[in-house]
């Protein structure tokens, strides 16, 4: 698949472009290559749909704003309007979606469209799911099955809510077609325009004996297995969406999406600080005196690492590109912070109380920050000037 261009570029809109500005901009690039000035066109056909696929994201609030965090990836990359198999009355059904009803696709072209709602059915409702994830999985992305009831087609009669072949019959309203047509005069000049069969809805067909097993809804309920690639770098709260993976439609209709959301499952010994992973290390006080060597869990398994002699409590070793990746930029992997605490006993035996005291008044025991790199608030700057 080829790499998607920017939305707001297909638009030819600023980042900050408003709704109105949006949908202006859209009915131009949409009125440009509408397949109805442009037949037989294969690119203008394709502009056509980008345009349309932008305008779905953009027109949102709501998918706007993941788009704008999580590029493409954040709107659900791998549905069907991506993937290109969003079709011509896909794009025409959605504009019924977006402004409510037959004759407004009409009023939004200014009077253009000569092509049927093929608009069979019913539009299945969009489907929200919770997907808890570890944060292995959310560092190098996986693929979930998961089973959820919904509304799948009806298997007994395809979809079509009919009892057999037999019943079902061509609408005699529209021959079969689904809409009706009418020739008006616009600004564009004469067009043709077409509404949904009344008598069947745009279906073309009329049903006279219903299926049993769905009661000529077309769809039953049922559970469902869904396969969710889920990208690298996904954070708690985000929501993806797989176009067409929602309920069923009725009679056909198009399937609602699935809209998933991110859950972050809490990690044992790693807590996530944006795209960074932060480890508590406790050491015993020896240990830091004298140095030595320990193993630190990351999410890429075990890694040994280093104490130096004379590690101070609050040191934070930085092990590069052991934190999570973005789902932005591509490549970027933060770090796992390993902050030192050095671990004070709590209860003490006389023989331990006795070395102590021992400890206690030797001149190296005596605290010196400021010949150390110990000082707290230069630590500080060191984290943040990287
Ligand atoms: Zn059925
Ligand atoms: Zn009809």
């Amino acid at each position: 698949m080829a790499t998607k261009r920017d939305y707001y570029e297909i638009l030819g809109v600023s980042k900050t472009a408003t709704q109105v500005e949006i949908k202006r901009a859209y009915r131009k690039v949409a009125m440009k290559y509408h397949p109805d000035r442009n037949p037989g066109d294969k690119e203008a056909e394709r502009k056509f749909k980008e345009a349309a696929e932008a305008y779905e994201v953009l027109s949102d609030e709501d998918k706007r704003a993941r788009y704008d965090r999580y590029g493409h990836a954040g709107v659900g990359d791998q549905g069907a309007w991506g993937s290109g198999g969003m079709t011509m009355d896909d794009i025409f059904e959605h504009f019924s979606d977006i402004f409510g009803g037959g004759s407004a696709f009409e009023s939004f072209f200014g009077g253009g469209g000569s092509r049927a709602r093929s608009a069979r059915g019913q539009r299945g409702g969009n489907l929200k799911i919770k997907v808890p994830l570890t944060m292995e999985e959310m560092a190098r992305g996986v693929t979930k099955k998961i089973k959820i009831k919904k509304y799948v087609t009806c298997d007994s009669c395809k979809g079509s809510g009919a009892k057999n072949a037999g019943a079902v019959q061509t609408c005699t309203t529209c021959r079969g077609t689904g809409y009706v047509r009418q020739i008006r005069d616009t600004f564009l000049g004469q067009m043709q325009t077409t509404t949904a069969c009344p008598t069947c809805s745009g279906s073309g067909q009329v049903i006279s004996a219903k299926c049993s097993k769905c009661r000529g809804e077309g769809r039953v309920y049922a559970e469902d297995t869904v396969t969710i690639d889920i990208p690298a770098g996904v954070t708690d709260g985000i929501q993806l969406s797989m176009s067409g993976a929602g309920n069923a439609g009725k009679q056909g209709g198009r399937s609602g999406d699935l809209l998933i959301t991110i859950e972050e499952k809490p990690h044992p010994f790693l807590h996530r600080d944006g795209q960074n992973l932060v480890y508590e290390l406790y050491l015993n006080f020896a240990d830091a005196a004298l140095g030595t060597s320990v193993e630190v869990p990351t999410i890429d398994g075990k890694v040994r690492i280093k104490i130096p002699a004379g590690t101070q409590s609050g040191k934070i070793f930085r092990l590069k590109g052991k934190g999570l990746p973005s789902l932005q930029s591509y490549g970027q992997t933060g770090d796992q912070l390993v902050h030192v605490t050095v671990w004070t006993p709590k209860k003490l035996t006389a023989e331990e109380q006795e070395l102590l005291e021992r400890m206690r008044k030797l001149p190296n025991f005596q605290p010196d920050p400021g010949k150390s790199e110990g000082s707290f608030f230069k630590r500080m700057k060191e984290m943040f000037s990287r």
